[in-house]
């Protein structure tokens, strides 16, 4: 069998713990078989980000602009035990961090849907994507104790000294603040990125605030979302025959409760962090959640939703059998070759894709898993795989 050539290469981003080895896994199994895979290779393993101080995380996200496409393995973001542990020069910043900021982008997370792992909502058939923005809200807050009574003003000095100036509260005794800002630019970037991808993926775009009670600052972004569809995606979204809406947070809730699925649910940056934990969960596992940063000039970085599985990464140094699910790495990577094909108008990688998730999914639903889904699968037939067994099976599927 001839392997399916690749003309650009995608940005690969390696990482650390148990999903570096099951990154080599995947590569070894499931992709190298079938692709010349062309790749520019950085190592975002802790140790080389050390070594590097740092740059390699800052090459890789360049690389990114250059290529338009990458794919990364998850990574530590180091704390005081990882600066021990890896005997850090620094406590080196998130790389998610380091690179969304480069980027500029939005971050959308999709479960993956299989038959046997049932929602806990019944009425959800088709997959729920959260689309968070990733800058501001109380993510760059400042906060204040208000310590016994006294007046809190808001206030806003121009360039040309004027002030904008208000009262927030007249304290009669201890209380707290709180200041928080977001930009127009970042917000009409997560905007576009939102309506670019509703198109990339056909599906409907949500969007919901509580503009009812922040008649300014949420009320800003129903206005910069509405001013950016009306003018430059109404037309592309009636010929997409897809459909872009804005209501209060509390209404978008109640309609994807009842929903079947298969929508895009922008949030800002709060109610994303919430709402992605509570839609990963009701779809049933971590391990299923796919997560591709979407910058609104194009450029595509996909990537698992979970961490680096340290639990199961000792037990695998210790030569134990690990029950580590490699789904959501693996559409990981057959989200960027499906992307790359898509860039340089390549069907065989395309189609390539296709036939990686398939037979992914495929395993999944003739009852070979990992112990994580094995444990909530209603299948009569489960036969549960440790980490390696489950690539081999998938691997098999595929030559089938
Ligand atoms: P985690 O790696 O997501 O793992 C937490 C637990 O969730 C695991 O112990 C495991 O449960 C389960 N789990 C997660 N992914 C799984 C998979 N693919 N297959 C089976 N079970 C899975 O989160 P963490 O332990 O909080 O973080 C570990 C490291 O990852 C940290 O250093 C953190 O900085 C980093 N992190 C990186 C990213 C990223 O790069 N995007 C995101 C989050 C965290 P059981 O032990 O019960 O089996
Ligand atoms: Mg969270």
């Amino acid at each position: 069998m001839s392997k399916i050539k690749m003309i650009n290469p995608i940005v690969e981003m390696d990482g650390d713990e148990m999903t570096r080895v099951i990154w080599n896994g995947i590569k070894e199994e499931l992709i190298k078989p079938f692709i010349e895979l062309n790749t520019e290779y950085y190592d975002l393993g802790l140790k080389n980000r050390d070594e590097t101080n740092d740059q390699v995380t800052v090459d890789a996200a360049i690389a990114t602009k250059r290529h338009k496409v990458a794919v990364k393995c998850a990574t530590i973001t180091p704390n005081a035990q990882r600066v021990k542990e890896y005997d850090l020069k620094e406590m080196w910043k998130s790389p998610n961090g380091t690179i969304r900021a480069l980027l500029d982008g939005t971050v959308f997370r999709t479960p993956i849907v299989v038959k046997g792992i049932e929602p806990f909502v019944r009425t959800w058939k088709k997959p729920i994507t959260i689309a968070r923005h990733a800058y501001g809200d109380i993510y760059k807050d400042v906060e204040l104790i208000a310590d016994g009574a006294g007046e809190a003003f808001l206030s806003f000095v121009g360039v040309d000294g004027k002030e904008d100036k208000i009262l927030v509260h007249n304290f009669k005794g201890n209380g707290v603040l709180l200041g928080m800002h977001n930009l127009d630019s970042s917000i009409e970037s997560f905007a576009r990125s939102c309506f670019n991808y509703a198109l990339d993926v056909q599906e409907d775009l949500w969007f919901g605030t509580k503009d009812t009670i922040s008649k300014k600052y949420d009320h800003h972004f129903k206005d910069l979302f509405q001013e950016i569809f009306d003018k430059e995606y109404k037309e592309k979204f009636k010929d997409a025959g897809i459909e872009y809406f804005y209501t209060l947070i509390d209404d978008i809730v109640a309609r994807v409760i009842r929903s079947e699925g298969g929508m895009i649910w922008a949030c800002k940056n709060y109610d994303g962090d919430v709402m992605s934990d509570m839609v990963a969960s009701a779809f049933g596992s971590l391990a299923m959640m796919t997560s591709v940063l979407v910058s609104p000039d194009g450029y595509y970085e996909y990537e698992a939703a979970h961490g680096t599985v340290t639990k199961h990464y000792y037990q695998h140094l210790k030569g134990e059998t690990t029950s580590t699910n490699s789904m959501a790495t693996i559409f990981a990577w057959s989200g960027a070759i499906r992307k790359r094909g898509q860039i340089d108008s390549d069907i065989e990688l395309v189609k390539f894709a296709d036939k990686l998730e398939t037979a992914a999914i495929k395993t999944i639903e003739e009852g070979s898993m990992t112990k994580d889904l094995g444990l909530m699968s209603t299948l009569e037939n489960v036969k549960i795989m440790d980490t390696f067994e489950f690539l081999r099976a998938i691997r098999k599927n595929m030559e089938n």
